[in-house]
């Protein structure tokens, strides 16, 4: 396809997480729609929602990720997951930078924990853009108490030996020419969108000029079609009961059956209209008897849902947690793992939210102490103006329209200096 001179062609390389790579489709369409030409690598598991974006899809190798899926990258521990990206990237390192010099890009977007993405394209000098899909934890300080930290570190001793013999292999396989960056994650680049806004990211001493915070990204016409979900009725229901919406998310709901029929238990008498998402794997007919205050889905729109709803129960994973401050929603946070849990500090510490059932025992929460907090969030109408307040500081930071304004500004900077030249220092 050949190209006028002021549209860029961009490679778009990522994880096998929903939550890596639902931001960055609306920013991909949005380029797309702009006449840029966007090559978007994953597994043949996304394949149908970044075409939907407009984006050529290219698979990685299939035996290259069979070791890695959206499961495994979720419920393993930050270690675990390091662990993983270092063994694919022995893998995929040589396999991107071929594809890159191959395809030539004027720009390259990564993840920020796609490290192959990252040191292929510094290999070629390439210009780069990293999406920040998470907050910038690197130098934020007193983000966990002690308890917590020293459940990471327990964690990091036990698995210390096989953590560095997957370092060293990586290290090896690179060759002296490309040693690993000090601190590897976040991988960064030219250019660093983080999908929060610059009030809601905790002060990190890592963060520079290069990062651009442009809150939540969000596209509708990016999403899955749930036409056949009831949203009628509970706008309707609103009018007389609190909406509450329950969802762990996408990938570890699987381990969650005991958790929703305690809010059956919990919930069955009370006067809220609950709405709860129990994620693809898990057949409803196997939850047992539904109480009549419950409106029960393997999947639910989530955004359209969100504007009507009262009180939001999740594991805070990222995605949810931006999406619910949003639309000015406060959370009760049920942490499944250690990032869902320095999310859901940095929102309880804003106000906005109770998290519960954390520390050494992720996602127990008893019943009683879910009943009251649930009673709590949709009493006390502090919750709710922390939230909204949160919402102001998101919508203002421009979501994926800036994302690519600030991609396209970058596009045409290297342009102007010619390819190969670094804009800003990286980290
Ligand atoms: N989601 C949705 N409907 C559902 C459950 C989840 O649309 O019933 C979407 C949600 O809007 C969010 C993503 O799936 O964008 C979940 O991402 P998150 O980071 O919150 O959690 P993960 O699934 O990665 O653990």
């Amino acid at each position: 396809m050949k190209l006028a001179d002021n549209m860029a062609k961009i490679v778009v390389i990522n994880i096998p997480g929903h939550g890596h790579v639902n931001p960055t489709l609306p920013v991909i369409a949005e380029l797309n729609r702009r006449g840029h030409q966007v090559i978007y690598y994953n597994t043949e598991d996304f394949r149908a929602k970044i075409e939907r974006t407009g984006a050529e899809f290219r698979p990685y190798p299939a035996s290259t990720l069979s070791t890695m899926n959206d499961a495994e990258l979720a419920q393993g521990s930050l270690i675990q997951v390091t662990q993983l990206i270092f063994r694919a990237s022995v893998q995929l390192v040589p396999f991107m930078t071929a594809e890159l010099q191959r395809e030539l890009p004027d720009l390259v977007i990564y993840d920020s924990i796609c490290l192959w993405g990252m040191l292929a394209a510094r290999q070629l000098k390439l210009p780069t853009v990293a999406s920040i899909t998470t907050f910038v934890l690197e130098g934020a300080k007193g983000l966990m108490s002690w308890r917590e930290y020293a459940l990471i570190l327990s964690n990091l001793l036990k698995r210390l030996p096989s953590f560095l013999g997957d370092r060293a292999k990586l290290v090896k396989s690179l060759g002296t020419e490309n040693p690993l960056p000090s601190p590897i994650f976040p991988c960064t680049g030219d250019l660093n969108i983080v999908f929060t806004s610059k009030a809601l990211q905790p002060e990190s001493s890592f963060v520079n000029d290069s990062f651009e915070f442009v809150g939540t990204s969000i596209d509708l016409t990016t999403r899955e079609d749930a036409s056949s979900f009831p949203l009628d009725q509970v706008i309707e229901q609103r009018q007389h009961h609190p909406i509450i919406y329950i969802s762990m998310g996408t990938i570890n709901n699987n381990n969650n059956l005991d958790f929703y029929r305690q809010c059956f238990s919990t919930f069955a008498d009370h006067r809220g209209l609950f709405v709860l998402s129990v994620g693809k794997k898990i057949d409803i007919a196997s939850l047992g008897t539904i109480p009549q205050n419950f409106i029960v889905r393997q999947y639910v729109p989530q955004l359209k849902l969100l504007p009507h709803v009262d009180l939001f129960i999740t594991h805070a994973g990222m995605n949810s947690l931006q999406e619910s401050l949003y639309y000015g929603v406060p959370m009760v946070m049920i942490p499944q793992q250690l990032e869902q849990l320095a999310n859901a500090n940095v929102v309880a510490r804003r106000g906005a939210g109770v998290t519960l059932g954390h520390v050494f025992n992720f996602g127990m929460v008893t019943s009683p102490q879910l009943l009251e907090t649930v009673n709590r969030l949709i009493n006390e109408p502090e919750f709710r103006a922390a939230a909204q307040e949160i919402a102001a500081s998101l919508r203002e930071s421009g979501g994926y329209l800036r994302a690519a304004d600030r991609i396209t500004e970058l596009f045409s900077l290297t342009t102007e200096l010619g390819k190969g030249q670094v804009i800003t220092k990286q980290s």
